[in-house]
């Protein structure tokens, strides 16, 4: 019998984390949405190699910051696909200062994209994944939103309010079978890692029990498995995916 494919979208799934998810998602079988805001080419390579190993799925381009275009593109997805089964909100920014020297639009840039772009894509895939009664929303915050980081305030608070975002969401939509959980990757090798200097890798890989970096693959492993319905008795959780960095 030939079963319609689960659609699954992955928000900044151009680079690092969200196409090691996305390509891992087409790997067990999901119909992915690859999302990006400015990189389309990249976007279309993981495409490319989701297609060439047998997977399918199509690009979703749009700016999750913004509130009317995350409803539209939504609604239709909606359209198209039929509701979403998965959400993994990935798509984030880091604009690093200390607090003293932190500017306003860099701390409403990294509060509209980490925090506020998760809440609208969750809201609008919510109401669909409420009527199908199933879906399962991932959200990739990040241990520095459980531990906090000297120069990343306002990231830590994204990310910080993501979890607390996640927690009341999952409250809400538990009954209608809808799950919500929050991955928290400590360092993890991506473009948005490489910018750190050598001895600020060395310093943080002091802390970090297991004393390596992750990779996009290992944080992908566990959004599959909270995608999968090997996670069905799951909402609400937060998960470290850390080298023990954070207990
Ligand atoms: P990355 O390599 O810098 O990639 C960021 C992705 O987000 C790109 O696909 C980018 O799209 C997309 N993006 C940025 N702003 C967007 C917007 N407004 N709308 C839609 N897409 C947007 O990042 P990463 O290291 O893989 O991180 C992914 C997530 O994990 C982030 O939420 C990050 O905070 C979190 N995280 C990362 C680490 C780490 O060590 N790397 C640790 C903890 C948490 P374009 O390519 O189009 O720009």
């Amino acid at each position: 019998m030939n079963q319609k494919k689960k659609t699954a979208l992955v928000t900044g799934a151009s680079r690092g984390i969200g196409a090691a998810t996305a390509i891992q998602l087409a790997q067990d079988g999901f119909f992915v949405l690859i999302n990006y805001t400015s990189n389309e080419s990249k976007a279309q390579e993981v495409l490319d190699q989701i297609r060439a190993a047998g997977g399918s799925g199509e690009l979703c381009g749009f700016d999750v910051s913004n509130p009317n275009l995350v409803d539209e593109k939504l609604d239709g997805v909606a359209k198209t696909h039929g509701p979403l089964d998965v959400l993994v909100n990935n798509a984030g920014v880091t604009i690093d200062s200390l607090l003293i020297r932190m500017k306003n639009e860099d701390l409403d840039r990294t509060l509209d994209v980490d925090l506020k772009g998760a809440i609208y894509c969750t809201r609008a895939a919510a109401k669909q994944m409420m009527r199908a009664r199933s879906g399962s929303i991932i959200q990739i915050s990040s241990v520095v939103g459980e531990s906090g980081n000297a120069g990343q305030s306002a990231y830590s608070a994204a990310k910080a309010g993501l979890i607390g975002f996640s927690k009341s969401v999952a409250k809400e939509l538990a009954s209608r079978h809808v799950r919500v959980n929050v991955i928290t990757p400590g360092f993890i090798g991506t473009d948005m890692t490489a910018a750190l200097t050598e001895a600020q890798k060395e310093a943080i890989l002091r802390s970090v029990p297991m004393s390596v970096f992750g990779s996009a693959e290992d944080v992908a492993a566990l959004a599959a498995f909270l995608a999968s319905p090997g996670s069905r008795y799951i909402t609400g959780q937060v998960i470290g995916v850390n080298g023990g960095m954070y207990m």
